[in-house]
């Protein structure tokens, strides 16, 4: 139970921290954004404009990551729709392939008849990235990263803890080092990492772990030291009655800009 506490205010910590820091960022960036508009209007050499849209480029693509990290420090920001997974991880082909890069090879295996799942499209998308991450940096030299889903009706009792419920299994594979009993156990804590200062922040999967859990679904853990590790990630179905229900809670909470 103490453990549990020492979790519960690390995470409180964590995300009070994140709020404040990506706030302040959001301000900031704001006040750029602004203020290299005014001067973009008063530029006519295009050389100059080329280099001041560079810049807003930047400075807007820093905004829309400050307000990822406002929707992890704070839940209900969650922008809840229902999600195709198989589009979204294939409209994240290149992205993955390009993270991965040469020597890992990206297998994908989804049926037909996929449900959406409730979620928000772009903290999916931002968890199948950190998980993709892991898997390359556990095959250093090179292996397979599975991608795959499928439809899951869970009745009372299930392995996964979770309330009897139709769901999607979305599941990340490599056949990488995987993870010894006491790394596997302490993987999903916030700032745990193997990886070395400046390496790794401990965060991927703390955060992937707080997306499932805020969603309703799961994330489960399986990896065998030399083999490979499989991370499952288990998102609700968006039937009509949840999307009704979940749909509501971004509208009453939106995100202050
Ligand atoms: P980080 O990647 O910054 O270390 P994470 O929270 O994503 O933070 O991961 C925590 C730790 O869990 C990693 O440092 C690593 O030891 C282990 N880990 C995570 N994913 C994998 C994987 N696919 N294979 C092997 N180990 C992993």
């Amino acid at each position: 139970a103490r453990e549990a506490l020492f979790q519960a205010q690390k995470i409180e910590a964590l995300g009070q921290l994140t709020g404040g820091v990506a706030h302040d960022f959001n301000n900031l960036l704001t006040a750029v954004l602004g203020s290299l508009e005014l001067v973009r209007r008063q530029i006519s050499d295009e050389r100059q404009l080329n280099l001041i849209d560079n810049a807003i480029k930047g400075a807007s693509r820093g905004v829309s990551l400050t307000q990822r990290m406002l929707s992890f420090a704070r839940k209900q920001e969650l922008a809840l729709q229902p999600v195709a997974v198989d589009v979204l991880v294939a409209e994240m082909g290149d992205l993955l392939q390009r993270s991965l890069g040469p020597l890992i090879r990206i297998e994908t295996d989804f049926p037909a008849d996929l449900a959406t799942a409730a979620a928000d499209p772009n903290q999916l998308e931002a968890a199948v990235l950190n998980l993709a991450v892991n898997a390359r940096d556990a095959m250093p030299e090179g292996g397979t990263l599975r991608i795959g889903a499928s439809n899951e009706a869970i009745c009372s009792g299930h392995r996964t803890g979770l309330p009897k419920g139709d769901y999607i299994r979305l599941s990340i594979a490599d056949t990488g080092s995987g993870m010894d009993a006491r790394t596997l156990a302490q993987a999903t804590e916030p700032f745990f990492t193997t990886k070395g200062v400046g390496k790794g922040t401990g965060l991927g999967l703390s955060m992937v772990h707080g997306m499932a859990e805020q969603l309703g679904g799961r994330l489960l853990l399986d990896s065998r030291v030399g083999q490979g590790t499989t991370v499952e990630i288990w998102l609700p179905v968006a039937t009509t009655a949840a999307t009704a229900e979940l749909a509501h809670l971004p509208a009453e909470t939106k995100m202050e800009t």
